[in-house]
């Protein structure tokens, strides 16, 4: 894919989100679309930017240290959206403005430790399991009370928020109960107070079916081959 192409797609994909959000009676400037750049090169991320990408989320530590080492993200916020293990906290703290993907209490403990010996307050969301898929990560949504009740006790993490990965869709609707699901567990766990927790993103909908999830009260919304074009895994 060439990079009018990836130009091309971005404006497509906020034309779509601004399009959703005005369907569903939302103001479209509250919706951050961040790019998905796995297995994209630090050209074609840059070229995401200069299109308008709000934001690069990455998925693997070493790709994103590597790339971002090529400068491949300035002029947007970076983000992990992956699975992150606990022996590569260190190098994602601080680096990333926020963590999508936490889906243990030793998690979340382990990046407040880190963040904290650095002195700084780590941001990040809590990855829900919404479709109960044995191949996913990501608590329950039952578990989300008692992660929110121990980031209290955590000194530098602040939760933000949720992130949820439905299951894989043919049509964007086919999610819209996951998504909902997902809206209900934003706005239940909003109401009630939490030290360190301040919940402002919800981090849902991918290439198949962000339409949808922005339908739902996504804020952010996370896309990857609806920009890039697929990826080829070898
Ligand atoms: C790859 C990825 C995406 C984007 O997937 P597409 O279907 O290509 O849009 C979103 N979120 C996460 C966590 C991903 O790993």
């Amino acid at each position: 894919m060439t990079d009018s192409d990836i130009a091309r797609n971005v404006a497509h994909v906020k034309a779509e989100i601004a399009r959703a959000a005005a369907e569903a009676g939302r103001d479209p400037a509250e919706i951050r679309l961040v790019a998905a750049t796995k297995m994209n090169d630090a050209d074609r991320v840059r070229e995401a930017i200069r299109a308008g990408v709000d934001i690069c989320g990455e998925n693997r530590v070493q790709e994103m240290l590597e790339k971002n080492a090529l400068g491949a993200y300035e002029g947007a916020p970076l983000h992990f959206i992956g699975h992150l293990q606990k022996n590569k906290v260190r190098q994602v703290v601080g680096l990333c403005a926020l963590i999508h993907s936490v889906d243990s209490l030793s998690l979340l403990q382990e990046i407040s430790r880190v963040a904290e010996k650095r002195g700084l307050v780590q941001d990040v969301l809590l990855e829900v399991n919404v479709g109960a898929e044995e191949s996913k990560s990501g608590i329950s949504p039952e578990e989300v009370p008692d992660l929110l009740s121990e980031a209290a006790n955590l000194p530098a993490v602040r939760v933000r928020g949720l992130m949820a990965i439905p299951p894989i869709c043919e049509k964007p609707e086919e999610n819209r109960p996951f998504f909902l699901q997902m809206q209900k567990l934003f706005i239940d766990n909003s109401e009630k107070k939490y030290d360190n927790v301040r919940m402002d993103f919800l981090s849902m909908g991918m290439t198949g079916d962000y339409t949808e999830a922005v339908r739902c009260g996504a804020n952010l919304v996370r896309v990857g081959s609806g920009i890039f074009g697929p990826r080829h895994y070898t």
